[in-house]
């Protein structure tokens, strides 16, 4: 490899693995997920990568019915159940009419995966309350309201060691920005900090009750929330300066860590975040000794 990396290069010799559709191992047969925010990007990689690994799922969206259809029919295909729920995760009368629809579809559920989430950018000097207040109501209110609920139905139902050894889990979608402070930016990354100390907080007071709580923290990933970030060569030559692992990762990357930390092959872990994100938060200006 070159001293001076060629980006162009690199990204093509070492594109993003390719896997089967259908997982032939049903890591989550019988359990029940829930995906908010599944019906674009990092959530429909998700909600699909959930369904091929056996589990039934409630595809969240807010709007767009026919985009989160289309999810729902990609995980029929591969034999699992799949309903649409319509729901704003900012709002509780929202949240609790979604997870009662969903129960009472599918019985319980096994999995919420808190993905919703938004960015309204402008420079600090100019941000709005409004700005402030909508960031912080769908990236982390949503995902406390969402959470709370599950809890509830967790602490309800308690383990079915037929299903799982857990009482349930709940994965929170967080970002490389809550631990990267990011200037333009100040309302995401405190609602992603704000995740990811909530995240912590619950894992430790629902432990005992064997419900898992962790994040994934992905790092760039191709999808339409920062499509200006790789849609240009120039901008992807810049993104790539902030990867050592010199690709922007992609959407079903998330879905398959959602699957391991929603599986029993994680059960031993709890309150901690995975960060998928080709090494963005190890300093990537110090790559060349600094
Ligand atoms: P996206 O815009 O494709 O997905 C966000 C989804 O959330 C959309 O489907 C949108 O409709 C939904 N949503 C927005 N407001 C909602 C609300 N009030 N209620 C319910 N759903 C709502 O972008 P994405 O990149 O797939 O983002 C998914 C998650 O991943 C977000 O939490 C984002 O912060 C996080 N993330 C993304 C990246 C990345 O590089 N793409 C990096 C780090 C973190």
């Amino acid at each position: 490899m070159p001293s001076t990396p060629d980006h162009k290069f690199i990204s093509e010799t070492f594109p993003a693995p390719v896997m089967p559709a259908c997982s032939i191992i049903k890591l989550l047969k019988g359990q029940k997920a829930l995906v908010t925010g599944a019906s674009s990007g990092i959530g429909r990689a998700v909600a699909i990568a959930l369904g091929h690994a056996g589990a039934d799922v409630a595809v969240n969206f807010v709007s767009g019915p026919d985009a989160a259809e289309e999810v729902a029919a990609e995980i029929r295909r591969c034999g699992a159940q799949a309903i649409t729920v319509r729901g704003d995760v900012g709002k509780e009368e929202d949240v609790e009419a979604m997870f009662a629809r969903v129960i009472a579809e599918f019985g319980t559920v096994d999995v919420l995966v808190n993905n919703a989430g938004i960015q309204k950018d402008a420079p600090f000097h100019e941000l709005t309350l409004a700005q402030w207040q909508r960031v912080i109501d769908v990236n982390l209110t949503g995902q406390f309201l969402c959470s709370r609920a599950a809890v509830r139905e967790f602490r309800r139902r308690g383990v079915n060691k037929e299903i799982s050894c857990a009482a349930g889990k709940i994965i929170c979608v967080s970002s490389v920005h809550d631990i990267i402070p990011w200037a333009g930016h100040v309302n995401y990354a405190a609602s992603k900090g704000g995740v990811a100390m909530m995240m912590k907080s619950i894992a430790q007071e629902v432990a005992p009750f064997r419900i898992r709580v962790n994040s994934v923290s992905p790092g760039a990933i191709r999808t339409p929330i920062n499509t200006e970030a790789w849609n240009t060569p120039g901008a992807y030559a810049d993104l790539l300066k902030l990867i050592p692992y010199k690709r922007i990762g992609e959407a079903n990357e998330i879905g398959r860590a959602a699957v391991w930390l929603a599986s029993d092959e994680s059960d031993y872990i709890t309150g901690t975040t995975l960060y998928v994100d080709g090494g963005m938060t190890l300093y990537p200006g110090f790559e060349t000794g600094g």
